[in-house]
């Protein structure tokens, strides 16, 4: 044998040997599960008796028998791997872990795992290490391969973790105690390691790890008990810890349900399964609008909050317990749906407010096929779901979403669509930006002005990076001094969604003293007149900000136009109508098309000082056009001399060609529709 070989067995036996060291049979198990459960009178005999080693091995034979109890996402009839995902798993075998897509490639733990390691001060690197995301796709390798190595890895990894995350202090809020030396140390640790989002990521995680890894050797009883006592111990933690509202409560409740649906053998397990589809049914009465726009107000968590929905209708499905959710819960899963498709652009990604995730045609699409399933005679779901290949289009085209705040110029359902998003809406939750008023364009398969995104969330050393993204300045709106909005509380006025000139007037009170008015006619489906009135005594400089996507931009300062030179055929031009005075100033421009990834582009701002008790108004208009060498020439002007409360008008010129555009209106129609 050549010493390389030989060094190879001594490795693999040294893992083997600290692995197997690690766990030991807890017996607590014995009272942690409902040893009257259908299946477990050997178990509970062997108990009785006295004889925990052999009861272990009971209840490892029970569970690698067990065929009543169902996996709505894992079939081990048919797993397969992509790529990516055999890398995670081979990766994880040097302790690589493949902990977040922002932060690549990824990082090495050490030999002896350093489960504190924290190489950038980006909260969401130190947290989602704890989700483990490694394990499935090593499950997934073990299952393919049949390699005993990923198995043996995971057992040694899990034990690992068990012993240097102590949940320190009491079940209560961890992450809260604070006391001195080791322990305060391993309280800072808990605040990552048992964050309740985290902890329930992995509640859900491991119902498919245990599957994926049951049958192996290294599955040993001993480690079956240590799995099931540090699993109850989650489920127990989630149920002291859950968070008060938000995404994170949605995300706890779902996750409850595949422990309590997976292990029902556990004494808790029905009231797991039953406060978590109480806390989920309360809370999408509580967290989404009537309309069918989740509170947070961000398009991505939106799309979270169907998909944890589902998940838990999944799970209840495969496991016969459908009739626990009421039916009303299923209609706003539908609502939900139907308003994150109208809110789409046709390649599937979604407009990126607030902190939204742009999302990929792949993965949108195939959601829809998803949500079919449980809303199989829903023609537009269905329709989305095959790209136009079977169902039918939704028979609305523009649609507004008034207590969202989201607000949908459409033309066609089609790639060379005209759609602008708007979004004016109440104040958001957390992941909500200071944007009142932004919109996103879509033009023949562009995205014209897309948000700035969100680019990192929280940590001492991305911060100031985050604050520069949710900056009202780096938005499609009206800005005061170029400062953030101090309320974020629009109010629509007058909505007209059909025929030649639709349009939308909202307003939000910004600033002390400052309102913004923002009315948007689209004018014969082909092109926006945007009339932006800053009202109230405030005085300082007024910005009207514009982003267009990357690319060059050809900007005449003078005239205040900016004349895009995209290749291919989506281009626009925009120009502004101002008072004397007003200025074009160059923007810093930035736009993130993911986590810690962005792209520079043409940004500018309009700028008009403003004395106290005057009206600042702004007239753009803003042509979306194949070729900008056959952009239109361009006017505009208001045709009143003051500002009314309750009208506009204009008058704007195309080619010469004049139009006159006047909306009145009388009641703030946002809750009355
Ligand atoms: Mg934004």
């Amino acid at each position: 044998m050549n010493y390389l070989v030989k060094k190879l067995l001594y490795i693999i036996c040294l893992i083997c040997t600290t692995a197997l060291q690690a766990q030991q049979l807890r017996p607590e198990i014995f009272s942690l599960i409902d040893l009257n459960y259908p299946g477990l009178e050997q178990v509970r005999s062997l108990h009785q008796e006295g004889n925990d080693v052999a009861a272990a091995e009971a209840l490892l034979a029970y569970y690698r028998q067990r065929s009543h109890i169902n996996h709505p996402e894992v079939n081990l009839n048919n797993v397969t791997i992509s790529k990516q995902e055999q890398q995670w798993a081979d990766d994880a075998l040097e302790h690589t872990f493949f902990v977040h897509k922002g932060y690549q490639p990824s990082y090495n733990y050490g030999k002896d795992i350093n489960w504190q390691y924290w190489p950038i001060k980006d909260n969401e690197l130190r947290w989602q290490l704890h989700r483990h995301k490694w394990f499935s796709p090593m499950g997934k390798a073990y299952r393919v391969t049949g390699d005993e190595k990923y198995a043996r890895a995971w057992v040694h990894q899990y034990m690992d973790w068990i012993l240097k995350n102590p949940l320190t202090g009491t079940n209560k809020q961890p992450h809260k105690l604070i006391s001195s030396g080791e322990v305060k140390r391993d309280a800072e640790n808990a605040r990552f390691a048992w964050r309740p989002l985290e902890v329930s990521h992995r509640l859900q995680d491991q119902t498919g790890q245990f599957l994926y890894f049951l049958s192996s050797p290294s599955f040993t009883p001993e480690f079956l008990t240590e799995f099931l006592v540090n699993y109850h111990r989650h489920a127990l933690h989630i149920s002291a810890n859950y968070s008060d509202t938000g995404n994170h409560l949605l995300f706890e409740a779902q996750r409850m349900i595949y422990a309590g649906a997976f292990f029902p053998e556990f004494k808790e397990a029905g009231s797991w399964r039953k406060s978590s589809i109480e806390v989920l049914n309360r809370e999408i009465h509580l967290q989404v609008y009537p309309d069918g726009g989740h509170f947070e107000l961000d398009p991505h968590y939106h799309l979270a909050a169907i998909n944890i929905f589902c998940k838990a209708l999944f799970m209840a499905d495969v496991n016969g317990f459908r009739n626990e959710f009421p039916a009303t819960y299923l209609d706003t899963v539908e609502n939900m749906i139907l308003f994150y498709m109208n809110i789409c652009f046709p390649d599937y990604t979604n407009p990126c407010f607030s902190d939204a995730k742009l999302g990929d045609r792949k993965n949108e699409q195939k959601n829809y096929l998803i949500w079919n399933r449980i809303f199989p005679d829903n023609q537009q779901i269905r329709y989305m779901g095959t790209a136009g290949k079977e169902g039918v289009p939704p028979h609305q085209l523009s649609r507004p979403f008034k207590h969202s705040g989201f607000f949908v110029f459409r033309n066609s359902w089609k790639e060379e669509a005209t759609i602008m998003v708007l979004k004016a809406g109440p104040k958001g939750f957390w992941h909500c930006q200071p944007d009142n008023g932004t919109f996103e364009l879509w033009f023949n398969g562009r995205n014209l002005f897309p948000d700035s995104g969100a680019y990192v969330y929280a940590g001492n050393e991305v911060m100031e990076l985050r604050n520069w993204f949710r900056q009202t300045r780096v938005h499609n709106t009206l800005t005061l001094d170029g400062r953030n909005l101090e309320t974020t509380e629009s109010v629509c006025l007058h909505w007209q969604g059909e025929g030649e000139v639709q349009t939308l007037v909202t307003e939000n009170p910004s600033y002390e003293g400052l309102r913004h008015r923002r009315t948007v006619f689209f004018v014969d489906n082909t092109y926006f007149v945007v009339v932006d009135e800053a009202i109230g005594n405030a005085t300082g400089e007024v910005n009207l900000n514009y982003q267009l996507c990357e690319g060059e931009v050809k900007i005449d300062a003078d005239r205040h136009i900016l004349l895009s030179q995209f290749e291919g055929d989506s281009n626009v031009k925009l120009q502004c109508f101002a008072e004397k005075g007003t200025t074009l100033r160059e923007e810093e421009g930035w736009r993130s098309t993911a986590y810690r990834q962005r792209v520079e582009r043409t940004a500018v701002s309009f700028n008009t000082p403003k004395k106290q008790g005057d009206t600042t108004r702004f007239i753009t208009v803003i042509y979306p056009v194949k070729d900008a060498a056959q952009a239109p020439q361009l006017s505009a002007k208001f045709t009143t001399k003051k500002f009314s409360e309750n009208r506009v008008d204009v008058e704007v010129k195309v080619d010469n060609k004049s139009r006159k555009l006047s909306c009145e209106w009388q009641r703030d129609l946002r809750f009355t529709d």
